[in-house]
């Protein structure tokens, strides 16, 4: 079963044409990756299902629903939540605060930004906080934790939505090799936890290939192959484009 749909998903910026024709399927609960070269339109096509930039063409539907054209917020709601590929946080809240705004956040149609937060709302934000493993920080000035600790915080925030379908554009992007290892072990069992599905975007084809079910190949804005890492992997089309410049990542 599809829980997420592009079809014919184009975006034309002034005569570059970054995403076209784009069919794509996102089945419940898998570890889909999308992978492509610098440039390949991986951060638009995100941009494009989140809201955060609006087609020019072709359709998003979400579950049963069209959300083309739908405001980043309003999809959000609908269970469908994100990180960046740079770091989105409140660099001088504490890691608590950062949590507990977005958890009232959450709640409030109007929220006051000096709310102090119901009994309820501490506990989920230290549900959270234990989720990704940062109870011991969270007292301190989130812009001054590691950068691995500020994307796991950045992952809180993204859960605090309570998301069904969890997007993160290069998560382990600028992470030292024990951050990253670190990093996809807490994404993979928080997605078995919270039976989420995940689509992501990486670099690293060790990451790709150690978690995904499935992956997409994005070359300049279209899918040239979709299918196990090991269907990808022999294909040669995607060798040819992409996979043979870093050969030696992938084995
Ligand atoms: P990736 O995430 O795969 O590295 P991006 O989606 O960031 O690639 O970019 C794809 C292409 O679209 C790049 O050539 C980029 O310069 C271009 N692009 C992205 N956003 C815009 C924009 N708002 N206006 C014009 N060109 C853009
Ligand atoms: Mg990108």
């Amino acid at each position: 079963m599809s829980v997420l749909e592009t079809r014919d998903l184009t975006i034309d910026f002034g005569g570059f044409v970054a995403i076209n024709n784009v069919e794509f399927s996102l089945e419940n609960r898998e570890k889909h990756a999308i992978i492509g070269p610098n440039g390949a339109g991986k951060t638009t096509f995100f941009n494009l299902i989140t809201g955060h930039l609006v087609p020019t063409k072709g359709s998003v539907k979400f579950k049963d629903d069209i959300i083309t054209g739908l405001a980043p917020h309003k999809i959000v709601k609908r269970g469908l939540a994100r990180s960046f590929q740079r770091i989105n946080i409140f660099p001088k809240m504490t890691v608590f605060e950062n949590i507990q705004t977005s958890l009232i956040a959450r709640d409030n149609k109007h929220f006051n930004f000096f709310s102090s937060g119901s009994a309820q709302n501490r506990e989920d934000t230290i549900e959270l906080l234990e989720l990704v493993g940062l109870e011991s920080e969270k007292a301190e000035i989130a812009g001054e934790l590691s950068y691995g600790k500020q994307k796991q915080l950045e992952l809180a925030i993204a859960l605090a939505e309570n998301p069904s379908v969890l997007l993160l554009d290069e998560p382990t992007a600028g992470m030292s090799p024990q951050e990253t290892k670190v990093a996809i072990k807490l994404v993979d069992e928080i997605t078995k936890l919270r039976g989420l599905t995940l689509l992501f975007t990486e670099h690293d084809m060790s990451v790709v290939f150690g978690i995904a079910d499935r992956i997409s190949v994005l070359h300049h804005g279209e899918i040239i192959a979709s299918g196990t890492p090991e269907n990808v992997r022999s294909d040669p089309e995607v060798r040819r484009v992409y996979l043979g410049e870093a050969d030696d990542a992938t084995t």
